[in-house]
């Protein structure tokens, strides 16, 4: 792997600006695929991908107006077990793949009215949701509170250890023969005046790649990257996410066997646990460009509003605060497929649920790359919404 700094001069069937879930999942298909693939990250490994929950969500993230999100998130969560699975025989390391669901609780009578209406519409879309009382909702999580209102059982919604997940998508991607370039690309080259095509990419700190394909995949900071429509250079925006990760202390059986979502006095807050004794709380979402600090409140918040539902948190031991940065859109969906000049694909926006769809965004990826059509539930999501907005077409 080439160090930062040293002169580099390669080509490659395909280059991939961006090593979070998104840019090394569509790496590492697309080298299964038999296509040569380089990725360039200056900080491979370090990016929203490892500060996420995890949650394969499809169903409690499934809100009014976003109809189409849904598709696609059904197709991204229908998609993850068997390329989990691949994953998970080509590395031999478990991804930590949970399905008991998602368990949402409402604290109070306010709260437990809204969750009422999004049940109705969910259920509308023809998604499953099992209503609970009260003591319903504290026999399957026998820590809840008491005084939790009421819940629903979705029991479509999975998760997944996204840093072992990520970790063995690096290892897959390696071992697929895909070249890493701890580099970052400043622009997309092209030639060609009016029928433009991609010629490669410039780096911010070695030479030139030359490939007649290029796939941004940069997350929140994909906008950064010269060369792109300046549509789709605007579409990209950083949503902050606070979290944070808890431990449960030694010989303390686990707390939690299902995510729980609640709506405490109107806040939402989630936890995850994994099979490994984490427990995750998260998150806030705030617009706050790409500011990656840690705020007091944001701690407080959230600990104050877990404790709320489930006591038994402050006995959990605080072992990592994080922020991380959601690729966020104008529509919250992602933006995948060609974007022109030729050889330009697009693999970004995929705010709160990049983990999710990285699956699925590698398939549609690879597809567009061999030339094939990507599955019809991503129609919607193409670049050129943005560029038609925009009239820039
Ligand atoms: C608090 C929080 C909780 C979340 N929870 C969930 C969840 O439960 N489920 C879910 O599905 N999703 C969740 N998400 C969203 C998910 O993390 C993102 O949608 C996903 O990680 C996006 O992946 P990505 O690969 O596009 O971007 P990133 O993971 O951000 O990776 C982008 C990469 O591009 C690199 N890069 C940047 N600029 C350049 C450049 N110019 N050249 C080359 N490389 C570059 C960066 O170094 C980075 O490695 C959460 C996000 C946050 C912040």
């Amino acid at each position: 792997m080439p160090a930062k700094g040293v002169l580099v001069a390669v080509t490659a069937d395909v280059v991939i600006a961006g090593g979070g879930v998104i840019g090394t999942a569509i790496a590492w298909r697309a080298a299964a695929a038999g296509l040569d693939v380089v990725l360039a990250d200056p900080a491979y490994g370090d990016a929203a991908s490892l500060v996420a929950a995890g949650m394969l969500a499809p169903v409690s993230e499934a809100l009014f107006g976003e109809g189409a999100l849904l598709r696609v998130n059904l197709l991204a969560l229908a998609r993850f077990p068997s390329f989990a699975a691949e994953l998970e025989q080509v590395t031999g390391h478990r991804v930590g793949l949970r399905r008991e669901g998602t368990l949402a609780v409402a604290f109070d009578a306010g709260d437990y009215a809204a969750l009422t209406r999004l049940t109705a519409f969910r259920r509308s879309a023809g998604l499953e949701a099992e209503e609970l009382d009260s003591r319903a909702c504290r026999k399957l999580e026998s820590f809840l509170t008491p005084d939790v209102h009421g819940g629903v059982l979705f029991p479509g919604d999975w998760s997944v250890d996204n840093r072992r997940y990520a970790a063995a998508l690096r290892e897959a991607a390696a071992s697929a023969g895909v070249r890493v370039v701890r580099d970052r690309v400043t622009a997309v080259l092209t030639a060609g005046g009016a029928d433009a095509r991609v010629r490669g990419v410039a780096l911010a700190e070695s030479s030139e790649i030359g490939s007649d394909r290029v796939v941004v995949a940069a997350g929140s900071w994909s906008g950064a990257v010269h060369g792109l429509p300046a549509g789709l250079r605007s579409a990209v925006r950083p949503v902050k996410g606070q979290l944070l990760r808890l431990r449960h202390p030694d010989g303390m059986p686990p707390v939690l066997t299902h995510t729980i979502r609640a709506t405490v006095r109107g806040a939402d807050v989630y936890l995850v646990p994994r099979a490994d004794g984490e427990v995750i709380v998260g998150a806030t979402q705030e617009e706050r460009g790409p500011d990656l600090t840690v705020t007091a409140g944001a701690v407080h918040d959230l600990l104050h509003d877990a404790m709320s539902v489930l006591p038994v948190t402050s006995e959990l031991i605080l072992a990592e605060t994080c922020a991380g940065l959601r690729p966020g859109t104008p529509d919250n969906g992602p933006i995948v497929g060609d974007a022109g000049p030729g050889g330009l694909l697009l693999a970004t926006g995929h705010y709160r649920n990049g983990i999710l769809m990285s699956a699925a965004t590698a398939d549609a990826a690879v597809a567009c790359l061999t030339g094939r059509a990507p599955a019809p539930e991503w129609e919607p999501f193409g670049p050129g919404r943005f560029l038609t907005r925009q009239g820039e077409r």
